[in-house]
């Protein structure tokens, strides 16, 4: 058999995950020279982009203008999206096995981590993604409530996620009801009593995860004062060196600045306050039946195994508080019969080509990018380079015949399957009759959308476009 990737036989790529990595690898495969390649990107939700609509914060709408070039992507030839396809419920990766040449995984990092503290899953403590899940009106999530009936909220963790929910309990009515905040959200945060957020960091200033715009502008809040104490933001001798020394990035050296400089502002009599505090960890949640405080434990800095670490001195501390989102950093979740790394939370892989094991090769024609390929790091863009170093072993490998032989390569046989089992895909243009409902929602309201919270809303705007296919 002739290596496939011409006109007569073209490469037949499945790409599971229609975020950012996911868009990437199509595209990457697609606008590939020398390559004739058709790609089908499946995605669990009706709906396409990943964490651009479901992670990135309503105030932020400039980040999701990203989506522009994913369109672009989604008007090449060779292009189909089945939307609201779950592998290992709708189709199996043997399904996959049978009708690609290769499969790319990039669904990302679906879970949170966990503190392992007493408390944690008391009512009233929740992930952070599911806070985000719920403001963003994931379908997963929308059903969640959230009590905002307490004074302060504590935000466990020194990263970006952690600035997006802080900032979401900050920002005022207005400029709430300019975004695309679920409505939902959009009613509990106005009527939301929470006027202080607490961020804590379980290291200092220069070990915080923030990019620099995002540390920033909980400095720029409408109605929050940003509140840092000048004892807790006064680097320790080994974080000093670190800073001194040329292992510092710039991020790193500009929030110790940003932070710095906010330690010496004066509160203007805003309604709100954001207050970091730093080398601080929860180590318990207590509370009758509710949250109701968080013991928190002063750290200091050691050095072990070449990086700073945060030790635990003893000294604690309890703070009433009724609202604690952990925004800790996610993991993914494996997928049945791919080999997976329990311990990064990640898929088997080397480059992006997916192992049997860590020390067995390469499992052919499987192949992973993204977060579930390297873990939760790094923003959107990120993802670009990340996709291109697995697109790139891909063709490598479609060049030495490395990859699964399909007994049906046929387009209309993955369309037939689906309809057979009467799983109700979402095509490309019925995902823009979604997409056309839901800003004409918001029109009237000056809002970019409102966005449909249920796969069943959603599956009926995609119907009255597309009554075949939706
Ligand atoms: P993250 O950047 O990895 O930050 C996780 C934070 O949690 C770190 O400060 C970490 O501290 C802390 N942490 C971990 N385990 C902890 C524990 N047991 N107790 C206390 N603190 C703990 O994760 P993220 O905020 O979820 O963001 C994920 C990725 O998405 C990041 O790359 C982020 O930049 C990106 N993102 C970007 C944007 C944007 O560009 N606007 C917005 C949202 C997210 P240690 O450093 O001590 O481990």
């Amino acid at each position: 058999m002739s290596a496939p990737g011409t006109p007569e036989s073209p490469l037949r790529v499945a790409v599971i995950g229609a975020g950012p990595a996911g868009f990437y690898a199509t595209e990457h495969i697609l606008k590939h020279e020398g390559t004739t390649a058709e790609v089908d990107l499946f995605d669990r939700l009706p709906t396409p982009y990943g964490l651009v609509r479901g992670g990135v914060a309503p105030d932020h709408p400039k980040i999701k203008s990203v989506i522009r070039v994913y369109e672009k992507t989604a008007a090449r030839e060779g292009f189909r999206f089945f939307g609201n396809v779950k592998v290992g419920r709708d189709i199996s990766v043997e399904d996959l096995e049978r009708h690609y040449h290769a499969i790319v995984y990039s669904f990302g990092s679906e879970t949170d981590r966990q503190l392992g503290i007493s408390g944690e899953d008391l009512p009233g403590s929740h992930a952070a993604t599911a806070f985000v899940g719920w403001y963003n009106a994931h379908p997963d999530y929308a059903e969640l409530e959230f009590d905002l009936s307490c004074e302060r909220a504590v935000v466990v963790g020194n990263g970006n996620v952690a600035t997006d929910v802080a900032r979401m309990l900050a920002l005022t009515e207005e400029e709430l009801r300019e975004t695309d905040t679920a409505d939902h959200a959009i009613e509990a945060l106005v009527d939301s009593n929470v006027r202080e957020i607490l961020i804590l960091g379980r290291r200092g200033p220069a070990q915080a995860a923030f990019t620099n715009p995002e540390v920033r502008e909980l400095g720029e809040m409408q109605d929050a004062n940003v509140i840092v104490d000048p004892a807790e933001i006064e680097l320790d001798p080994l974080s000093r060196a670190f800073l001194e020394s040329d292992q510092a990035d710039i991020t790193t050296r500009k929030n110790v600045e940003i932070l710095t400089e906010f330690s010496q502002r004066r509160p203007e009599g805003k309604r709100k306050r954001i207050v970091l505090r730093f080398l601080i960890s929860p180590v318990e949640i207590r509370g009758e039946g509710r949250c109701q405080s968080v013991v928190i434990g002063r750290n200091e800095l050691v050095e072990r195994d070449g990086a700073l670490r945060a030790q635990d001195t003893g000294e604690r501390e309890e703070i009433e508080c009724g609202l604690v989102l952990r925004s800790v950093g996610y993991t993914g979740i494996p997928i049945e019969g791919i080999p997976f790394d329990e311990r990064r939370g990640t898929i088997l892989n080397q480059g992006g080509r997916v192992l049997d094991s860590h020390d067995a090769g390469h499992r052919l024609g499987h192949y992973t990018a993204g977060w579930i390929k390297r873990g939760p790091s790094g923003v959107i863009g990120t993802n670009k380079k990340d996709a291109q170093e697995t697109v790139d072993n891909l063709i490598a490998d479609v060049g030495s015949g490395h990859l699964l032989e399909p007994e049906s390569p046929d387009p209309a046989a993955v369309e037939s399957l689906l309809l057979e089992r009467e799983v109700q895909f979402v095509s490309f243009p019925a995902w823009q009759a979604i997409d056309r409902a839901e800003v004409s929602r918001g029109e009237p309201h000056g809002r970019p959308r409102v966005k449909f919270c249920s796969i069943d809303e959603m599956l009926e705007a995609a119907r009255d476009a597309d009554p075949v296919a939706g």
